[in-house]
Parts: C-alpha cells; structure tokens; sequence
C-alpha cells in the first residue's frame, strides 16, 4: 500500500507545470513550481518543518511546548500543521486587520489566536510586537521560530526546493525566479542552483514596486507577502543577479489571467513573481529553462485580487456585472 504515514510527509516534491498561455511572446521554456500542493497551501509548509526539526534538535523547543509566532497567513498554517503533528501548543499574535477567514483558517489547525489592535504605537504594550514579545516571556517553554532571522528559512528550500528543481528539470533550468518577502526563498533556491551549477543559473528576484528590495522605502503596495521595508537576515543579496520590480496592477492582472488561462488559482505573489518572469524572459533563447516558484494558492484572495468590486475600488479594473438568465441566453 502506498500512503504517507503522516500529513507532514506530503509536504515538498510539488510539481513543475508549463505555462503555455501567458508566455506565447517568449521564446524560452517557462515552468511553474506550483506550491499551493503543499499540504498546508504553502511554500511556508517547508520552513516550518525545518525550523521546528531544528527547534526540537536544539533543546529549544521541549515536549509540552507553545511555538508562539506573530503571523497572519502561510507561515501560521505551515507552523500549526507541525504543531498539532507533534503535539505542541500554538499562539499566533495578528493584527485586527487580518480578516476572520484567514483567523478561522488557524483557529481551524487548533491553534489559538490573539488579537492585537493596528491603531495603537509598536511600543505600546498592547501593540503586535509588545505581545508576542511578552508572551514568548511569560508563557513556560515557549519558543519564537522568527522567520525573518532563522536560519532553518532559507535551509529547508536549499535542501529541498532547490534540488527539487535541479533534479526535476534535469539539471537544464537556467533561470530560477522567485518573489522576495522574508528572502527564505530566493536564497535558499538560489544558493543551491549556484552552487550545483557552478554559478550558471541565474537567480531573479520579483520585487513589489515600492519595497526595499528594488531600491524603494516601503512604500505601501497591496500584493501580500512579498516585500519589505526592512532588510531580513533571512535574505542573502549575494544570490540574487537580479531584482524585477512589477506594479500591483501589473501582480494582479497575471495573477487572474493564470486563474483563467493556465487554471493555476494561485496568490498576489505569484502574479507579481509570473510577471517579473516574463520581463526577465523577454529575450531569453528558446533553449533557455525558466522556473518561477509560484508560493501559494488563490483561495485566500476570493474577496480581493479575484473580487470585482475590491478591484474597482482600488482603479484596477471594470466591474463585470453579473449575469441573468436572459443575458447568458441572448
Ligand atoms: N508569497 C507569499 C504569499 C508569502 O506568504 C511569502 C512569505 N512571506 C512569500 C511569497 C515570500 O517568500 P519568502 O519569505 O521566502 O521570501
């Protein structure tokens, strides 16, 4: 019989798929590592696996421990799913303005949730920052996993996204691309495609127009995920050839038009990481392999990127009215 002997075993080894009609200007090969196949929806199922096998490793996280964490999405989900496998507790700390699907999605793992308001000053006590701090101090056995600073980020995808692609792609992909939020991503992957290449591989980064990472200062931009506005230590700049910078109109309209054309309902961040691809491909060989790493799914953004009225209210796009009957039929 072939069965996984636990939901923590499904996580990695995601599939490549071609991008056959968002590409048709570009000459090269373009593939897209579908990470929405992660048993948790996410990229984010990797590192939470690596930091809490580490955690355990390093007597920093003991039998009957809490994991406490402030996140809202994917890393939340990842970290509940080990959590619940291995019998600890979790505290993820959100600010009030994550909406209640995201909150019910964690509460759902059996993790618990505090929430912090997003009008008070982050030195107030009551602040996200000053309550995950004092929680991590006062409940016994915590542990902070601290994606942005923990090594074991940018680990997991070094010894498995990376090597994934190389073996998946037989050693041809020539381009690897990735969107940066913590950097886990980019570095790990690009630090293995460097090193099992020889440096050959060229390694891109997709950047939100506005976040650091493509010379701005933060600048608010609505692609979630993706971007800071500060440096992580999780981030190694010295992998990254590249940096590919795309406007959130320019994120969302290929995030739909792989919804509708390439049936890939996937997030803001692999609309915005699709478009930079196609900018840094334009004039690629037709001999050229490129890898976009497209981290999670669609599900999450119904009541925005693939919410007409959301659009509209931002200038993105036209309301398609619904339809009736009659005009289905005339
Ligand atoms: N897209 C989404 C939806 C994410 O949640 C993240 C993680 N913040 C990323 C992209 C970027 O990945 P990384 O943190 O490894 O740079």
């Amino acid at each position: 019989m072939k069965y996984a002997k636990t939901v923590l075993d499904l996580v990695g080894n995601t599939p490549l798929v071609r991008l056959n009609s968002v590409t048709t200007e570009i000459a090269a090969t373009v593939l897209a590592k579908v990470e929405y196949l992660n048993p948790g929806g996410s990229s984010k199922d990797r590192i939470a696996t690596r930091i809490i096998d580490a955690a355990e490793r390093d007597g920093l996280l003991k039998p009957g421990g809490t994991i406490v964490e402030p996140t809202s999405g994917n890393t939340g989900v990842g970290l509940a799913l080990v959590a619940q496998q291995r019998g600890y507790r979790c505290v993820f700390v959100l600010p009030d303005k994550v909406g209640e699907d995201k909150r019910n999605v964690l509460t759902a793992y059996g993790a618990e949730i505090v929430v912090t308001p997003t009008t008070v000053a982050p030195d107030s006590p009551e602040s996200y920052y000053s309550v995950s701090d004092r929680l991590v101090r006062e409940i016994p056995g915590a542990f902070k996993p601290d994606q942005y600073s923990n090594p074991n980020g940018p680990l997991s995808h070094y010894e498995t996204t990376g090597p994934e692609i190389w073996r998946d792609t037989e050693g041809k992909v020539t381009h690897f691309v990735a969107g940066v939020g913590t950097g886990g991503t980019i570095s790990g992957v690009g630090r293995y495609l460097k090193e099992v290449s020889g440096g050959a591989v060229q390694i891109i980064g997709a950047d939100p127009e506005g976040s650091v990472y493509s010379g701005g200062t933060g600048r608010p931009y609505l692609v979630e995920g993706v971007g800071e506005d500060f440096w992580p230590t999780a981030y190694d700049p010295t992998v990254v050839d590249q940096i590919v910078a795309s406007s959130d109109a320019e994120s969302f309209e290929l995030t739909r038009r792989l919804a509708r054309e390439e049936g890939l309902l996937v997030g803001g961040s692999s609309g915005l990481a699709v478009s930079a691809a196609l900018k840094a491909a334009k004039d690629l060989p037709a001999d050229a392999v490129v890898v976009i790493l497209l981290p999670d799914g669609g599900r999450g953004y119904l009541g925005k990127i693939f919410n007409e009225k959301w659009m509209q209210s931002y200038g993105f796009t036209q309301v398609a009215e619904e339809k009736t009957v009659s005009d289905v039929l005339s």
